[in-house]
């Protein structure tokens, strides 16, 4: 094995393991645990005790939260219903519009490469007799708006776009979506777990009716979401999935999870001051990466868009490499293939099969998630292993050149595609 470990150095200032899979989880910010702390220890009360200071002081440490997640996205805090993180948040948008709007129609518009806590739900609506169309995407793993009109007909009462995608980082047109949802009159849902703090996003200027967001993705705790629901044109009906004293305005029931939902403000307002400057950085990372790794490589190829896309996201091919085995050889850095979600299952991701690539292309992949706390330093190692490991493994397995030109060529058209 010592063949396999990496000769080179490890620089000043960088620590192994390195994290590097940020859209899988984020690290918590240090200043949201600071200010999580209080409700973990002395300021420990129920929002909902009516009758002394410990409750009125947790509900008051609710309301500065909701405000500071509404704030980031241009909604009103009353608009903003906490949950247990974006799986539940999906389930509560999906299942309560179509619960709600059973009798106006029976169809939803959502896409090919969502996350498992839509695609599942519509499955699960599925058998409770609700048509699904799950559009296709383009080769760059965006979805064509014009696309999204046409499949809208009477019986649509939901379109469910993601706003980011969580392998590939695909931004989709989401405005555009917005804009033809309004016109036709369908409420419009959008999984914003990846995108909400990394780039820009308003409720009203994009034309959403209903958004979910999660805190383990912005730097705050694990175990708490929000999903935001529009109360003025229009008043976007619901019904709940967990009933119980009526909490959160009925819509979620059960004591609020007050320390993650703090966690969870503090990592908005952090994000709404510091999501310009952060994105940037990371863009430039994100650009030296893959300059690196584009340079010292050949038979490599990009996943989906780079012109719309999250900053801290790049989703490669590595021609003839197993991502299981390139991951093996750089195991002290946390990287992924496919999402976290899906690589437990072993199968090759459905994001990558829906931009077309092949099985094999596919199992060759790895995602790379830059965050907040990577540094330059960290990311010129890691380029530095993936290029030397790379190398390597391909010297172990005989090069299949037809396969190999192939896959530059989809890499080419996507490239060309923007
Ligand atoms: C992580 C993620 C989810 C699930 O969020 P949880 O808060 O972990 O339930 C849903 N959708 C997308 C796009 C994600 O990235």
């Amino acid at each position: 094995m010592t063949r396999m470990q990496s000769q080179i150095e490890v620089p000043a200032g960088v620590h192994l393991p390195i994290y590097m899979d940020n859209q899988a989880t984020c690290p918590l910010d240090p200043r949201v645990l600071e200010a999580m702390m209080p409700c973990l220890t002395t300021r420990f009360g129920n929002p909902a005790s009516r009758s002394h200071s410990f409750g009125w002081e947790a509900e008051q440490a609710v309301e500065t939260a909701r405000a500071q997640a509404a704030q980031l996205i241009g909604a009103t805090p009353q608009e903003m219903v906490f949950t247990s993180g974006a799986t539940e948040s999906n389930n509560l948008a999906l299942k309560g519009v179509a619960e709600a709007n059973r009798k106006r129609g029976n169809h939803i518009v959502t896409q090919a490469t969502e996350h498992r806590a839509v695609l599942d739900v519509c499955r699960r609506l599925e058998k409770f007799g609700f048509r699904i169309t799950y559009l296709p995407v383009k080769a760059d793993g965006l979805v064509d708006p014009e696309e999204v009109k046409r499949a809208l007909g009477a019986e649509t009462i939901l379109v469910s776009i993601m706003a980011a995608n969580n392998e590939i980082g695909a931004l989709q047109p989401i405005g555009a979506i917005g804009r033809i949802c309004r016109e036709k009159g369908v409420l419009f849902h959008s999984d914003a777990a990846q995108a909400v703090g990394k780039v820009p996003i308003d409720v009203n200027a994009d034309g959403i009716d209903l958004l979910s967001l999660s805190g383990h993705k912005i730097y705050g705790p694990k175990g708490v979401g929000a999903l935001y629901v529009r109360r003025r044109s229009p008043r976007v009906a619901i019904t709940a999935r967990v009933d119980g004293g009526g909490h959160e305005r009925g819509l979620r029931s059960g004591t609020l999870n007050v320390p993650g939902i703090v966690g969870l403000g503090k990592a908005c307002a952090i994000a709404r001051v510091e999501m310009e400057a952060e994105s940037a950085r990371l863009g430039a990372l994100r650009g030296r990466l893959q300059a690196t790794l584009q340079g010292g490589l050949d038979g490599v190829c990009v996943n989906g868009s780079m012109e719309s896309r999250l900053p801290g996201n790049l989703n490669m091919s590595f021609f003839g490499v197993e991502a299981e085995s390139l991951m093996m050889a750089v195991s002290n850095v946390a990287l992924s293939s496919g999402s976290a979600c899906t690589s437990a299952a072993h199968e090759p991701s459905h994001v990558l099969r829906a931009l077309g690539l092949d099985d094999k292309t596919a199992h060759c992949s790895i995602r790379f998630g830059l965050g907040r706390f990577n540094t330059e330093v960290e990311v010129d190692y890691v380029a530095a292993r993936v290029v030397s490991a790379v190398k390597r493994l391909r010297e172990l397995v005989p090069r299949d050149e037809a396969a190999k030109s192939s896959m530059e060529l989809a890499g080419e058209r996507v490239r060309r595609r923007g």
